[in-house]
């Protein structure tokens, strides 16, 4: 047995003195205390040493450009509050609902569009939702979200699957999880087993942004996910300044394609407030999408989509002609 991932987690850098003296930078930094500074030092380990454009620095450091105030950045984008069925099931669109495991994640990534929602932290169990999902018939797919669901523990996970398997029409449990891009180590034997015992469909959709994220202890942990029947799909968010190249984004699919990990959504940033130094316009999007088209394979092509409030699916971006 290799160490365990609580104990990986616990390396993680917080504070900014010496994650700056780590990656060999001076800058200022944001002084906003409700989403600090988080990063696996496996991550920290890829920034290339004095770069402040580092595609993997630039996603983790609270930079002072996250107090700029645009209008239109604001605190829930997506209108998550009004599809909260109870505190932490969100029933947007048809035949799946989204809960919200936890607040915690393995990283904090300073675009990430729930880092102003509202968690509920005083109720820990599941009890409410699980039995408004007993209630919906329709709802044949349960994705677990947060925060990220691996930072829930075993045990709490193997419970919740247990009473998910139990709810006969729930057919599909998807994992929506960024944790095995910092810490592979959580995708351990125990893990695994609970997986495998499952009567659902398990589906992996991780979350990654950039080719020089990945290494192979994180491929083979994937490749582990798989073995067992679960296809793993991943969705990248258009940053600027991290992936707003076609050459970025070639790397990246290629590279997951060559793992047989299918890109899956390309999101147009959610414009959440403190994150409005990372948006691309959608033109220059549809433009690197155009090339894309002609450089990867069918299947390795994402779809670019944004969420719009209210709107029944998340929503292809298209050119207008
Ligand atoms: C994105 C999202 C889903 C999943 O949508 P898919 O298109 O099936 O990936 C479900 N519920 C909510 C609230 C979402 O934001
Ligand atoms: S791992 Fe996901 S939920 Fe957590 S901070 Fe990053 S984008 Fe947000």
């Amino acid at each position: 047995m290799g160490v365990s991932w609580r104990a990986v987690q616990r390396q993680n850098f917080k504070e900014f003195a010496s994650f700056l003296e780590f990656v060999e930078l001076d800058l200022p930094s944001t002084k906003r205390v409700e989403f600090p500074l988080n990063i696996p030092r496996r991550l920290a380990q890829k920034i290339r040493k004095g770069n402040p454009y580092d595609p993997i620095f630039l996603q983790f450091f609270p930079s002072l450009k996250e107090e700029d105030k645009s209008p239109l950045f604001v605190l829930d984008p997506v209108q998550d509050g009004a599809s909260q069925k109870s505190g932490k099931l969100l029933h947007k669109y048809q035949g799946r609902a989204l809960l919200l495991c936890t607040s915690a994640c393995a990283m904090h990534c300073r675009y990430c569009f729930r880092q102003h929602f509202p968690y509920e932290t005083t109720e820990k169990s599941f009890n409410e939702e699980l039995a408004q999902i007993q209630e919906d018939s329709s709802l044949e797919e349960i994705i677990l979200s947060g925060g990220d669901p691996l930072s829930l523990s075993d045990r709490v996970l193997e419970d919740l699957i247990d009473r998910l398997d139990a709810i006969v029409h729930v057919k599909r449990i998807r994992f929506h999880t960024r944790f095995p891009m910092g810490i592979p180590e959580r995708i351990d034997a125990e893990f695994l087993n609970i997986l495998k015992k499952s009567r659902c469909q398990i589906v992996f959709v991780i979350h990654s942004n950039h080719a020089q994220e990945w290494d192979e202890t994180i491929f083979q942990a994937l490749k582990d996910v798989q073995k067992i029947g679960i296809p793993v799909l991943c969705q990248t968010v258009l940053l600027k300044g991290v992936n707003d190249s076609a050459s970025a984004l070639h790397d990246l699919f290629s590279l997951l394609a060559n793992r047989g990990i299918l890109p899956y959504y390309l999101h147009q940033l959610d414009k959440v407030e403190g994150a409005s130094h990372f948006e691309v316009p959608e033109e220059h999007g549809l433009a690197i999408m155009e090339k894309l088209a002609k450089s990867l394979s069918g299947y390795a092509l994402p779809r670019y989509v944004r969420e719009i409030g209210g709107e029944p699916h998340k929503v292809a971006i298209r050119p207008l002609a």
